[in-house]
């Protein structure tokens, strides 16, 4: 299918204020720098810069519709009656229409990942699993929210035969928008913990918008479990769809591993049992909490139709993300695994017990900075996070921001020596405090929140 302005019009239920209705249109577009002659440029709000003031250069671009809205600021219409305008109350609604419009034109399976933690992850697993035998389309990167799926999916083409779509939230209603415009026709929820409180209040609250990409999965869809997780299950109990369940202990799952979990030299293998048939799987990422993504990724695949091989052989070829559990070998022995890309105290925890186990009695030197967006409940999730730490036995603790100090404090009351302690200022504080106390062979976690810009503490090592 291509668009025409007529189309557009339908598929947002928008008014045209002017233009011819059978004018073809290439595509749509959202950013005039990334735009391709021919197309709709919807025009966001955005937060800094609002998308109607790009509308000049859009028209520069040889755009030939423009997607406005009723409340766009005064004097930003395009003037040349050869291009076609619709408005719309709310572009962003607006897009997402277009994306549900378009998904809806492409008869192909969507897999829709939410949940706290490992999203991206288990969408470059799933990704990779399918791959070996489908031409498959997922969000770049990170973009997984109301901008980044509805792009994802505008950008569905005809020779895609699956898409595998990541939906991140952070206030109620958006997971209702996101799984509108996707119309999953597969969903997992990989976990929920406490992340994204500042929006979404509590636990239930994140379950029930979460719970919505299942809720919305029509009859012959699939709902892919957690068996781990409680709550999740507890949901799955009320749903019309199929099921598949996966866990990393409960012998009921259909899913499950079977055996010891290596870790080894970046390398983590485990045996994995998929309905009666067993694989060994060898996954190029390091940590307990990545075997778990590793099963949610294979009980989609298999639950999907796909052999144990093939589960088996996308495992293996899966790329690891960027910041997340990244290792770097450095030339003297010592070892620095990257998480920095976020944090919060699911996830942190998880990569600090990943690490305890590859370093495998190795000294583990592990630096946090502080977990943002934890809402009011923030400072003792942190206290929590320090005792929970100091139970594992890792070598050091270095905090940076605010809250840092209350992981040092709770580390330090649960056993914790304070000379194993410290709380930097600044990013430089930690490359020096790391200089001075370096022992051989040492490992480093690096972690925080995207905001603590923890990456620049990996760089610095790198570049000693
Ligand atoms: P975001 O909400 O930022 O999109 P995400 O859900 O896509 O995050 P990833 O990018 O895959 O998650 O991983 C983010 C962080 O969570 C990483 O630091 C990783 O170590 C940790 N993590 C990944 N999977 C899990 C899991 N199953 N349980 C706990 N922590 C995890
Ligand atoms: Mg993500």
């Amino acid at each position: 299918m291509d668009w025409t302005v007529a189309k557009l019009v339908e598929a947002t239920g928008g008014r045209l204020l002017q233009g011819n209705p059978d004018l073809p249109v290439t595509g749509i577009s959202t950013d005039t720098r990334l735009m391709q002659p021919g197309s709709c440029f919807v025009a966001l709000p955005g937060e800094r810069y609002d998308g109607h003031r790009f509308i000049m250069d859009a028209l520069a671009r040889n755009a030939t519709a423009f997607i406005i809205s009723s409340a766009r600021p005064e004097g930003c219409l395009p003037a040349p009656d050869k291009v076609s305008v619709i408005e719309v109350q709310d572009t962003l609604y607006a897009l997402g229409k277009l994306a549900g419009y378009w998904r809806r034109q492409h008869l192909i399976p969507v897999v829709g990942i939410t949940g706290s933690n490992g999203k991206t992850s288990t969408k470059e697993m799933v990704g990779a699993i399918l791959s070996v035998r489908h031409r498959v389309l997922k969000n770049e990167g990170n973009f997984n929210n109301l901008i980044g799926v509805p792009l994802t999916l505008l950008s569905l083409q005809p020779h895609h035969e699956v898409a595998v779509v990541e939906m991140g939230i952070n206030v109620p209603g958006e997971m209702a928008r996101l799984v509108e415009m996707s119309d999953p026709t597969v969903g997992l929820i990989t976990n929920i913990y406490p992340a994204h409180l500042e929006g979404l209040h509590s636990m239930e609250q994140i379950l029930q918008e979460k719970s919505k990409l299942w809720m919305a999965l029509k009859e012959g869809a699939l709902a892919v479990v957690n068996r781990d997780d409680e709550r999740l299950v507890r949901v799955a109990g009320t749903l019309k769809a199929r099921t598949i369940t996966y866990s990393l202990q409960d012998p009921s799952a259909r899913v499950k591993l079977a055996g010891e979990v290596e870790m080894r030299e970046g390398w983590t293998t485990f045996p994995l049992l998929l309905g009666t048939e067993r694989i060994s799987v060898r996954l190029p990422v390091l940590g307990l909490h990545q075997v778990q993504n590793a099963i949610a990724a294979a009980a989609v695949a298999w639950g999907m139709g796909e052999s144990p091989e093939t589960v088996a052989r996308g495992l293996s070829s899966y790329q690891p993300v960027k910041q997340r559990m990244q290792m770097h070998h450095l030339r003297d022995g010592r070892v620095v695994i990257d998480d920095s890309y976020n944090a919060n105290p699911g996830s942190t925890f998880a990569a600090v017990q990943a690490a305890c186990t590859a370093s495998a009695g190795k000294p583990l030197v592990v630096v946090l900075g502080e977990m943002r967006e934890l809402g009011p409940e923030s400072a003792r999730l942190h206290w929590e996070l320090g005792q929970k730490i100091a139970a594992l036995g890792v070598a050091r603790l270095i905090t940076l921001g605010e809250m840092g100090k209350e992981i040092v404090r709770g580390a330090e009351e649960g056993g914790m020596p304070a000379a194993a302690c410290h709380h930097a200022q600044d990013h430089e504080e930690i490359l020096d405090f790391l200089k001075a106390n370096r022992v051989a062979n040492e490992w480093v976690l690096v972690k925080g929140s995207r905001a603590m810009a923890m990456e620049r503490v990996v760089e610095g090592i790198l570049a000693e």
